[in-house]
């Protein structure tokens, strides 16, 4: 089969890889789709040291299971993925908080992920995807649509609380549709003029698009906002504490270009402000993500779909913020 292979740190290419078999415990999905993410490129690039030379990239997984050595998913069934393997014994799994499980797997990174047609998943991430969801949205549940649940979760989003979400990439576009299946009023931030009126379509009561976009969002919400989703990171931060109300809360889940910040801990502390951190999903999120999806209240926005060949174009045209929505690669 074709396979995106990280050779080394800064070399990926495509190459002729084994038809992976599974070991007990787990399935080999065959996948027509696999989502690209912006992890993917910091993964080539270097930022995640512990990363496994040579490895398929890729953690974005949904499909239908074609070999199984589980008891619990059978040859037919279709499943989604959680980016990673959770342990599933210590602490933090038993408790359901498995994203943050010290001893996960990680799917692209740790052992071979979806950059491929046929992929080998652990069942202890797999879950079966209800009927009538659409396979972009099963492929994008755990990293993007679970991600933006568990963020929501966290951050204890209420029905009718005021929500800021910056960045109108694959995150924001998903987010707010997300923020208003919780009931939310939606304020989309966006760098780009030209996605406003997609941003509208998708649900956002307000769009605001400017650098100091904190003064726009303080005159649809005087007080400030109860919640920011902060999708971008460092070229954001500043104006999200600026947007949020006394005593509201700020979850990150994005951090695009990896460098540190400079918070006004005054600021927080006065106004006490929560800030959270997010990371991925748990099976939970995940389900939960897939069942929205296949009521209609989450519909995937995919930007494009590439075929596997052109995983080079995918991450240039991520690099460059050119995506309205997920970029997809098909095999
Ligand atoms: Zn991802
Ligand atoms: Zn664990």
């Amino acid at each position: 089969m074709k396979a995106v292979v990280l050779e080394e740190i800064g070399r990926a290419s495509l190459k002729d890889a084994e038809l992976p078999e599974p070991k007990p415990g787990e399935v080999v999905i065959k996948q027509c789709i696999t989502g690209v993410c912006y992890r993917d490129i910091l993964t080539v690039e270097g930022f995640f040291p512990r990363v496994r030379v040579p490895v398929i990239l890729g953690h974005e997984i949904a499909g239908e299971v074609w070999e199984s050595r589980s008891e619990r998913f059978r040859k037919g069934d279709i499943v989604a993925s959680l980016t990673y393997i959770p342990c599933g014994s210590c602490d933090r799994c038993r408790k359901g908080e498995e994203n943050i499980c010290r001893n996960r797997i990680a799917y692209g990174e740790d052992v071979d992920g979806s950059y491929a047609e046929y992929v080998r998943v652990d069942e202890r991430s797999l879950v079966k995807v209800p009927n009538g969801t659409p396979m972009e949205g099963a492929v994008i549940a755990a990293c993007v649509t679970g991600m933006i649940i568990h963020a929501f979760e966290i951050a204890g989003l209420k029905e009718g609380e005021k929500v800021l979400i910056t960045g109108a990439g694959g995150i924001g576009v998903h987010a707010v549709q997300i923020a208003k299946a919780y009931g939310a009023e939606v304020i989309a931030e966006t760098s780009s003029e030209w996605k406003k009126d997609r941003l509208f379509s998708l649900g956002a009561d307000h769009v605001v698009c400017s650098k100091e976009f904190s003064s726009d969002v303080r005159k649809i919400a005087k007080e400030g906002v109860d919640l920011v989703l902060e999708g971008v990171g460092q070229p954001t931060i500043d104006q999200s504490l600026k947007s949020v109300r006394w005593g509201g809360r700020i979850v990150v889940v994005g951090n695009v270009n990896v460098k540190p910040v400079e918070l006004n801990l005054g600021s927080i502390i006065l106004r006490e402000v929560r800030i959270f951190g997010s990371i991925g999903a748990t099976r939970a999120d995940l389900e939960k993500a897939l069942k929205l999806t296949s009521e209609g209240k989450i519909k995937p926005v995919i930007h494009s779909v590439l075929p596997v060949e052109e995983f080079q174009r995918a991450h240039e045209m991520m690099r460059r913020r050119e995506n309205f929505g997920r970029i997809l690669l098909k095999f």
